[in-house]
Parts: C-alpha cells; structure tokens; sequence
C-alpha cells in the first residue's frame, strides 16, 4: 500500500513507507505483521496508548444511544466534557470543535471579538513568535511563524505579527494600540521542541497586564498531561486568558476546544461562533472518559516521573556522541537535536521498530504515551542510542 502511486488521497504528506493497522498501548502493527513501540503517539494524540479499553467502552456504550444532535439542542455530554475542563483549569468556559486549527481560529475570533464588542476598540493585531505552529487554515497559518506553510496561499489575512521568541525589546515594539492579543505555545513543538523560558513568559504576562491585551496559549500538543501537568501553564506561575486543546483531548477521535476565562467569555453570544460538530454526544463520550481516565489513573502524574526516567537514559546513553548537541523539552514532549539532519536516524529507527518523528529538520521528537513503561523507554532509548552511535561512527570514518 504504501508509496502508492496511484493513490486517490491528494499528496499533502511525504508519507513514511508503513501502513499501520492495528494498535494496543505503546504497541503498533503494520500490514506486515510488524510490531513497534510507538513513540510518536499519532503526534501527541494517542496520550492513554491506542485503543485504551476505558475510552472504548465509553464510546462502544455511547453508539448504542445515540450519535448526533445539533448544538441547537442542549448536550449533556458536552456539558459534562466542559464542566470537567472547567474544573481543572483556570478556564470558565469552552467551545467544542473539531481540531487544533478551528480552536486557535476561534481564540483569535475570540479576541478580536472581546476588544471590539465588550471593550468597544478597534484592536485586531494578534502577535505570535518566529518557528510557532498554530494550524493549517488560512488565519492559523498566517499565526504560524513559519514561511513554508504560506507559499502559494497569498493573499493572507490581516494583522498578525511575529516576533522572536525570547525578544522581549522587540515584542515590546510590537505592540501597539492595535494589539489584541499575544498567542504562543509553551513548548513549541513543530517548531524543534523549545521550550518558553519561565521568566519570558512572566514578562509576556505583566505586558499583556499592562495594555490591556489577551493571552492566548496554544496547548494542542502540550495540553492534556503532554508536558507532566495537565495543561503546560502549570509548569509556570501564570494563567492564560484564552487556551486551546486538539491533539489529546479525545484519545484519537476529531475534537478541539478553546477554552476561556470569565472575563472574556461573553465575547461570544448566540449566533457569533458556531461549528456542526462541536460537543456532539458522541465525541464527548470519547472526552469524558479520555480525562476521566487521565484522573482515575493518576496519568499525568506518571507522565511525569516516566519523562524524569527517560531524560536521564538520554542523557546518560547518549552522551559524549559528536552528532548529539543536546537533549531538551517538558514532560513527554521531547526533542533530541542532532549536529544535522535527523530525517535518516528517524528513518533508521523507524525500520529496527521504534517509531518517532522529526520537529524541524534536526530534531528526533519523542512521544510516547503518558502510561509509558520503563521497559519500553529502555527499549526506546537503546535503540537511539544504537542508532546515533553507529552514525557517529560512519561519520568519524568519512571525516
Ligand atoms: C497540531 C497543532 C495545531 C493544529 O492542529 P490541527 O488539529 O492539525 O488543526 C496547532 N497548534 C499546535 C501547537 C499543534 O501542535
């Protein structure tokens, strides 16, 4: 199947040569009958392991009742979704979609909406930092700090600037009586696994204060126990105005949701967003029970210690080796940076049974799940190890 040329999927991805077919845990097979450890998670989706049983039953149960209403209808299921959110974060309110973009399209809709209907402005700016992602449509690309995924798109939306990340000057003169809103992401992750520098972010924080201007945190892949708290802020002594989620929210099912403080939630009233999917009994099933799981099983919590275990087997295996620069990121989410490119280490582990995946051309990102086992981190971590050793030793014998 795979390399198919003759495929009637549009070629938007430069795929790896594997069809996967069937996961359980940290555990993933392809068509082959080939077995892999994934550390890759689906990109930070699958945070409970694949095809967790707690979340199928949920769903399984959710089938037999009943699969879509419209929004116009009240859903307790997204309620409950919501309230659960609510109830373990800083946040008061949520919006229900389906996926990363359409959340930080919402939070940049909310923002703007916020100044010039409850602040009776004319703010629309939105400020973002070079090598971010925020999303593929048209306003979330634009968000993204990164050139390559606007070619061929122009003309592009109005009123986002970037900036450097850690440029406090620079982000201070950017702002203007136009700003609305500073978006960022607190590892971020497409862009190399880099992490915010905590003292930057306070200094975001008392700026956004001092103006009157919102912030917008973009935790679609570090949110949902990513990072060893359940949401990245909480690594920092700071609460965002406006957050969104994506990735791990649902175990593997479509959903996004921005969520929001008080003080900005009555931007939105009936009929100033919307979205045909958003909080639909059977998605939120899958949400319920993917938080409910992350809280019965102390998740996060494990995430936490397994990232501690796994930071000190890089460090200790991968030490020394001249095509290693260093080993960085939070919780879960971390990046290997490599002296070049990484593209054929990952390819390399990819064939001995190790799945990871590339953030910028010269980092390893490792995923795994948050459930993770020491044996396979051990697993995992010889691998690289192997692997990066060997090309270490090709590259001293071509020098
Ligand atoms: C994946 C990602 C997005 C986009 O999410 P989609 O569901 O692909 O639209 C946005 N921001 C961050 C930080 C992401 O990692």
């Amino acid at each position: 199947m795979s390399g198919m040329s003759d495929s009637a999927l549009f070629s938007t991805y430069a795929r790896f040569p594997i069809t996967l077919v069937k996961g359980k845990g940290s555990r993933l097979w392809d068509d082959q009958g080939k077995e892999y450890i994934d550390f890759m998670s689906g990109l930070a989706v699958t945070n409970l392991g694949h095809v967790p049983d707690a979340v199928k039953n949920a769903i399984v149960r959710q089938l037999d009742q009943l699969w879509h209403v419209s929004n116009l209808f009240h859903t307790p299921n997204g309620e409950k979704a919501a309230k659960l959110l609510t109830d373990n974060s800083c946040a008061d309110a949520v919006f229900f979609c389906n996926s990363g973009a359409e959340a930080n399209e919402a939070a940049i809709k909310l923002a703007r909406r916020y100044h010039q209907k409850l602040k009776g402005n004319d703010r629309y700016e939105i400020i973002t930092f070079t090598q971010s992602f925020h999303g593929r449509t048209l306003a979330t690309l634009t968000a993204t700090g990164q050139d390559k995924v606007k070619e061929g798109f122009l003309p592009l939306p109005q009123g986002f600037v970037h900036v450097p990340l850690h440029d406090l000057p620079a982000l201070e003169a950017a702002v203007n009586d136009k700003t609305a809103a500073i978006m960022l992401e607190l590892v971020q992750a497409e862009g190399g696994v880099i992490p915010v520098d905590a003292d930057f972010l306070k200094q975001v924080r008392a700026l956004c204060d001092r103006h009157g201007i919102l912030l917008i945190v973009d935790e679609i892949q570090t949110g949902m126990g990513r990072t060893g708290k359940l949401f990245a802020y909480e690594h920092y002594d700071v609460e965002p105005d406006i957050f969104t989620l994506a990735k791990g929210l649902g175990s593997g099912v479509p959903v996004g949701a921005m969520l929001a403080k008080a003080h900005v939630r009555d931007a939105f009233v009936p009929g100033a967003h919307a979205t045909t999917f958003g909080a639909t009994p059977l998605i939120m099933a899958s949400v319920i029970a993917t938080i409910e799981t992350m809280l019965s099983e102390k998740a996060v919590e494990r995430a936490a210690a397994a990232s501690e275990y796994l930071m000190g087997q890089l460090n200790a295996k991968l030490n020394g080796l001249p095509n290693v620069v260093g080993v960085r990121g939070k919780g879960l989410l971390v990046g290997i940076l490599c002296d070049g490119p990484a593209a054929e280490a990952i390819s390399e582990l990819h064939k001995r049974g190790l799945l990871v995946v590339p953030a910028g051309p010269n980092v390893i990102r490792l995923l795994p799940n948050l459930l993770v086992s020491n044996e396979d981190i051990d697993a995992a971590v010889a691998l690289i190890a192997a692997v990066l050793t060997e090309q270490a030793a090709a590259q001293t014998a071509k020098s």
